[in-house]
């Protein structure tokens, strides 16, 4: 496995790559890998011949400078996985590397951007789309990997990609839950048990609207208050909302497949959760 944080580098490895007429796969992370990423990269193994696993912490992408300084950092345990996991190449570089100017360049894709995340987090999607964009010029990935856990990120990429006609094809990759049911996130190692506990209460309540959904309940705003109580003994519910899978926006009645989307803080911790509900295998 080559490691490297420089461009050149990089590009030098993967033109001999295509040149012989291998396909790339691209597998982007801030790091602080779990199993769930470990899903991304051994999906990108069985359809690509080169797979490359970003890791880059892209300041970009957060608002908020502490939650940028607390985000988990584990490069020598990310390695040992992309090492297990047959990756070819790791491409980490630093800010420096990356954004050798204050960048003027933006890629803001509107509408899907409005919402939850987007709303929740001014500037966040701007930052996504401007490394997406990056990552995917500096690679020339034929697929790139992302997980349907950031619901909204993966059919924001996917728009960008498509409205610039970027050589690519984005995957879609199911979340990855540990035992207990919590969505695997590198943000998890923050809990304390008890957080952990409240925590729970994520995955239970989309479990439980698509539990109801099942049962034949359409209405949404029905739907969002049964699980309110259920919900009161997180600190905070961001936002709890039933969104058209593709267009993300707000529904008033399940009558198809459906994408419930929440996020909830813990303990200081922002989590974020999805599920899809009323799909035809489900209804
Ligand atoms: P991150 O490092 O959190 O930016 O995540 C990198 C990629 O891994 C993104 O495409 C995420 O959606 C994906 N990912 C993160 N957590 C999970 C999970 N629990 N299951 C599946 N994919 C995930």
């Amino acid at each position: 496995m080559n490691a490297t944080g420089r461009i050149a580098e990089a590009r030098k490895l993967l033109d001999a790559a295509r040149n012989e007429g291998i396909h790339v796969g691209l597998v982007p992370t801030l790091g602080a890998l779990h199993d769930g990423h470990r899903s991304l990269m051994k999906r990108a193994r069985g359809e690509t011949g080169f797979v490359v696993v970003t890791i880059f912490v892209n300041p970009a992408q957060f608002n908020d400078p502490s939650d940028l300084a607390a985000y988990p950092r584990t490069f020598a345990d990310d390695l040992e996985m992309c090492a297990s996991e047959g990756v070819d190449l790791v491409f980490h570089p630093d800010t420096d590397e990356m954004y050798p100017k204050p960048p003027v360049t933006s890629v803001i894709v509107s509408g899907l951007t409005s919402s939850m995340e987007g709303a929740e987090r001014p500037g966040h999607f701007d930052g996504v789309t401007l490394v997406c964009a990056k990552l995917f010029a500096i690679v020339g990935p034929c697929s790139a990997y992302f997980g349907e856990k950031d619901a909204q990120q993966l059919r924001v990429v996917r728009r960008m990609a498509s409205d610039l006609d970027m050589p690519v094809e984005i995957v879609a990759c199911p979340t990855v839950r540990d035992a207990d049911g919590l969505a695997m996130s590198s943000r998890n190692v923050a809990l304390s048990p008890e957080d952990r506990e409240q925590a729970l209460a994520l995955p239970r309540a989309l479990g439980a609207i698509a539990d109801l959904v099942r049962k034949g309940e359409r209405n949404v705003a029905a739907l969002v208050a049964s699980v309110r109580e259920d919900l009161e003994i997180v600190d905070d519910v961001d936002y709890l909302e039933v969104v058209d899978p593709d267009t993300l926006e707000r529904l008033d009645r399940v009558d198809g497949p459906a994408l419930v989307c929440a996020a909830v803080r813990v303990g200081g911790t922002r989590l974020i959760d999805n599920m899809m509900v009323g799909a035809p295998q489900e209804a």
